[in-house]
């Protein structure tokens, strides 16, 4: 019987074992089929506190998950594929065919962009093509990024981007998107139905979806997929969700990061609870 497993190994995850561990939890983390998450995707993350402007994404988990490691936890390379919430114990059941029970959960499988499975979007994907305006927007001060997305969302990052002294050169519309190209090691532009955009860079402006769909009926998710927490607290009693997979909004490195330390906190107050009432029960039963 686990402690506390935790389901990801983003910011929010490796967070969440940190303390968690520090807390004498030992705790075990589900690292998922993106060990570090989506932070390892990116070259450049210019605003997590401590590591200045020029810090790589990979350095970023590196270290914190080196941190998590030396603090005590455990790290499994699997994936929970299932999970039955309906007892006090909670189980888990993952792709590598084991059964986990655990007294706490801490769910921080963030959430991945929609993307849109065109050729040249895997190869370029952190070399020219970002999801992230907040991140790297600043980056293309005097430089020509494109916009790929629909609606409103779209203009607005067209609008964004412009503020911040880049060139737009075009919004094209998912529907219209016929491939990224590229010198080998960079985007250079955006092929459409019907021209060929030079680009420096290119951000996809589609939706960021929870990656939750494991959890459906288990716990209580809003339209969008995200699990509903107050705080980290999720509709069942000691689980507790962290990160992307939980906010709608700012969705952002060092904000996963604090709500991994407040799960991992909850997730300890949980178990001790759990274990004053134990003793209570057992100290009346000896006394009756
Ligand atoms: C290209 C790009 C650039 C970015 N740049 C910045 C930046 O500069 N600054 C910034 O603050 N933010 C940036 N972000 C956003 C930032 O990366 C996220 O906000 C942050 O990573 C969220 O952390 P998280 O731990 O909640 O989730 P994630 O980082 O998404 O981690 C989720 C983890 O859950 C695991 N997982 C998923 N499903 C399962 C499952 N069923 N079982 C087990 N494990 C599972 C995954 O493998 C992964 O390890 C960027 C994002 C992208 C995509």
């Amino acid at each position: 019987m686990e402690q506390v497993v935790v389901i990801g190994s983003g910011p929010a995850g490796l967070t969440a074992a940190i303390y968690a561990a520090r807390a004498g939890m030992d705790p075990l983390v589900i690292e998922g089929m993106e060990s570090g998450g989506q932070l390892v995707q990116t070259s450049h993350v210019a605003n997590f506190p401590g590591f200045g402007l020029e810090a790589k994404g990979a350095d970023i988990i590196a270290a914190m998950r080196d941190h998590a490691e030396k603090a005590g936890a455990r790290f499994k390379m699997d994936v929970v594929e299932r999970v039955d919430f309906s007892g006090g114990e909670k189980k888990l059941f993952t792709m590598m065919g084991d059964e986990i029970e655990t007294k706490t959960v801490i769910v921080a499988t963030g959430a991945g962009v929609a993307k849109t499975g065109k050729p040249g979007e895997a190869q370029y994907w952190g070399r020219g093509i970002s999801a992230c305006l907040t991140c790297d927007g600043a980056f293309y001060a005097g430089k020509r990024a494109g916009v790929v997305g629909d609606g409103p969302a779209a203009q607005g990052a067209k609008k964004y981007l412009e503020r911040l002294g880049a060139e737009v050169p075009a919004v094209i519309p998912v529907a219209n998107l016929k491939a990224f190209a590229g010198d080998g090691k960079r985007l250079t532009a955006i092929e459409t139905d019907v021209a060929t955009v030079p680009v420096d860079g290119a951000f996809l402006v589609t939706a960021r979806v929870p990656q939750t769909k494991f959890l459906e009926g288990a716990l209580a998710m809003d339209a969008g997929g995200h699990v509903i927490a107050d705080g980290t607290k999720t509709s069942v009693a000691g689980v507790f969700a962290a990160g992307d997979c939980a906010r709608p909004s700012h969705k952002q490195a060092v904000i996963a990061a604090g709500d991994g330390a407040i799960a991992a906190l909850e997730a300890r107050a949980h178990v001790a609870l759990q274990m004053a009432c134990q003793n209570m029960l057992l100290t009346a039963q000896g006394s009756i």
